[in-house]
């Protein structure tokens, strides 16, 4: 286990919520529905699905979903993500991995070394990973801050 702070009790209902959260998932195309559970600093929890449109661009992940909801809300501190993805009307037969925009968009607010990842197939299913092994050397904010340190300096 990567986060010991993380208790197992608090990870499952976080897959149970990203189950349910699932439930509302809106894929009429690729038919692979997924949900997430955003565990905030305060111990709160904003779930989201994955919503997909004609024109495909516009879709958007169930963990963006969540990010975005609960960083609309005023929130910016957050724990961990649960995400269960399969395909849709089935329970899902592996664990669902975020995709790479999520993990970007996760960058932005979420630290990278004790940020966890819980990728799920069901409440007793499911690996755990920090950020920083989901999107190793990613760029973040302070990426900016040290490129504007630099700039000051000549
Ligand atoms: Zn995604």
């Amino acid at each position: 286990m990567k986060n010991q702070t993380l208790r197992d009790a608090v990870i499952r209902e976080l897959i149970r919520m990203a189950m349910k959260a699932r439930e509302q998932s809106y894929c009429p195309y690729s038919r692979f529905a997924v949900g997430a559970a955003l565990l905030l600093g305060d111990g709160r929890i904003v779930t989201g699905c994955n919503i997909e449109n004609a024109a495909y661009s516009p879709g958007n992940c169930a963990e963006r979903t969540a990010i975005f909801k609960a960083v609309s809300e005023g929130n910016r501190e957050f724990s961990a993500i649960a995400v269960v993805g399969g395909p849709a009307g089935k329970d899902p037969s592996s664990v669902c991995t975020p995709c790479g925009m999520c993990r970007q968009v996760l960058m932005e607010f979420c630290h990278p070394e004790t940020f966890t990842i819980i990728c799920a197939k069901d409440p007793e299913t499911y690996q755990l990973y920090s950020l920083e092994e989901m999107l190793p050397a990613g760029f973040g904010p302070a990426s900016l801050t040290v490129e504007m340190q630099v700039e000051d300096e000549t």
